[in-house]
């Protein structure tokens, strides 16, 4: 870790690729842009090959969602947008150049500002934004080892797919922050409906990271958000601790390794050769187009934040980490119609439901535990028929296999325990295996907790709370 003083030198920035997973087509022609799943090179037509004498035509759906974005995040929609060229060579890039955006050479990108919100240990923060562009993805290298032959393929069912980038101010201080914005990135385009973040490489980051003005550094291939803030971490601590760099270089995080090694020299932006996009006139923005897309905007994870902590009453902690992920919000909101109790649900579904999902990898937007379910759990323990504990453990099953509660329950024989005769007898074993809890028990409100604690765990959890404490009130005090 570093210290304070050293963290506020390092300065880091992000180039998100986004994929307009909402579109049919591709961005400047008219093939299908689903293409995962699909044969090698199955869509691809002449235009997205970049044969020669073809010309790309603006997909005008293209441009209303990246309109859609730039308002999202409160950017500039710019009146007068025009493509441009980015010229280099490599072989996933089949004209040798990208049709992208560009605030310079006689370019103008869709968007200009904006910002997003994080709220960082305790604190709300707002990460600005330099510009968001629409661009080309190019194709796709597939790697391929046998034995101790290794083929690379090239698949371009993926050129021409639309991407939206958001270029950040280089203004994050920690790893964690760059993590941050980028969960609120992805929830802000998944609500605008924009963005389905379960398909794979939909959402793809670069980092910049450099310490104390010195050289910049560029990581790229980090494909999750963990590994971003590991890279940056790796980052962080290199920079901070090592001799400095004497030049700006580009990076390949490798996720196996936990390291990050050196690819080439970082290109300038002059390296690129940009130029206007001759075979695409200038696109006039009308501002009727942007106010209708305005008006329009669904709600957006920080109205959601609010209205959760005003309409629900929860606390601003719990409310954001429902809004991160926009299925685990709408999860929320679907087991509140079988529930009046927001804030149980809340906990549950953070505390417990979410974190196997997580454990077990399972994608909430395809799971099999249906939000009703997790409504029948909470209202059982509620009215006392399970304990907290005994839920637990339901869960624990039914979010893997969505079985119904209630059948899951009558079919284990699961069912709580109230006879206080049975409690006392283990109490009494409880207090024989450790003698010294006997002495002031009766007076010390934590002795008697912790009694609880050791009969619950003797009896799975399935002791009823409240006659369970009597109980043990009750013998504590007859021992005095
Ligand atoms: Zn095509
Ligand atoms: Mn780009």
């Amino acid at each position: 870790m570093l210290s304070q003083e050293e963290t506020s030198k390092l300065k880091i920035g992000l180039e998100i690729h986004v994929q307009l997973t909402n579109l049919k087509t591709k961005l400047f022609c008219p093939c299908p842009s689903d293409y995962r799943g699909k044969k090698p090179n199955e869509n691809v037509c002449p235009i997205c090959l970049g044969l020669p004498g073809t010309l790309p035509q603006v997909n005008s759906k293209a441009i209303e969602s990246a309109i859609a974005v730039c308002l999202a995040f409160k950017a500039k929609v710019q009146p007068y947008v025009a493509f441009s060229r980015k010229n280099y060579f490599y072989p996933d890039m089949n004209k040798n150049y990208q049709i992208t955006q560009y605030d310079k050479a006689g370019g103008a990108t869709i968007g200009i500002g904006g910002h997003v919100t994080i709220s960082m240990d305790g604190e709300r923060r707002e990460i600005p934004f330099r510009r968001i562009q629409l661009e080309e993805d190019p194709g796709r290298l597939v790697h391929v080892e046998k034995g101790s032959v290794r083929k690379t393929y090239i698949d371009y069912n993926r050129a021409g797919i639309a991407l939206v980038e958001v270029v950040t101010e280089p203004v994050m201080h920690q790893p964690k922050e760059a993590r941050l914005v980028l969960e609120k990135i992805q929830t802000t385009l998944e609500h605008l409906g924009v963005l389905d973040p379960s398909f794979e490489g939909s959402m793809r980051c670069d980092a910049n990271v450099s310490y104390a003005g010195g050289a910049r550094i560029e990581i790229k291939n980090i494909n999750s958000f963990r590994e971003v803030e590991q890279a940056l971490r790796f980052e962080e601590l290199r920079l901070a601790y090592l001799p400095k760099l004497e030049s700006n270089v580009t990076k390949r995080w490798g996720e196996k390794e936990g390291v990050t090694a050196t690819s080439r020299e970082k290109e300038t932006e002059e390296d690129y050769r940009y130029f206007p996009e001759p075979d695409i006139p200038p696109i006039l923005v009308d501002e009727k187009l942007v106010e209708r897309i305005r008006r329009h905007l669904p709600e957006l994870p920080d109205e959601r934040l609010e209205r959760f902590i005003r309409a629900y009453k929860l606390p601003e902690k719990l409310a954001s980490i429902l809004v991160m992920e926009k299925p685990v919000a709408d999860f929320f909101e679907e087991a509140l119609q079988f529930s009046n109790d927001p804030k149980e649900v809340a906990y549950w579904l953070t505390n417990e439901v979410v974190r196997r999902w997580r454990e077990c990898d399972v994608d909430c937007r395809k799971s099999k535990f249906k939000p009703r379910n997790l409504a029948k759990l909470v209202n059982m323990v509620k009215e006392g028929a399970l304990t907290p504990r005994m839920a637990k453990s339901v869960l624990w099953d039914v979010v893997l296999t969505g079985e119904d509660v209630e059948e899951y329950i009558e079919r284990k024989g699961i069912s709580i325990i109230r006879d206080p005769n049975m409690f006392k007898q283990v109490i009494l074993k409880v207090l024989e295996e450790k003698p010294n809890l006997r002495e002031n028990a009766s007076k010390n409100e934590r002795i008697i907790d912790f009694i609880c604690g050791e009969v619950q765990k003797k009896l799975d959890g399935r002791a009823d709370p409240i006659i369970l404490r009597n109980e043990v009130k009750k013998l504590v005090e007859e021992e005095d």
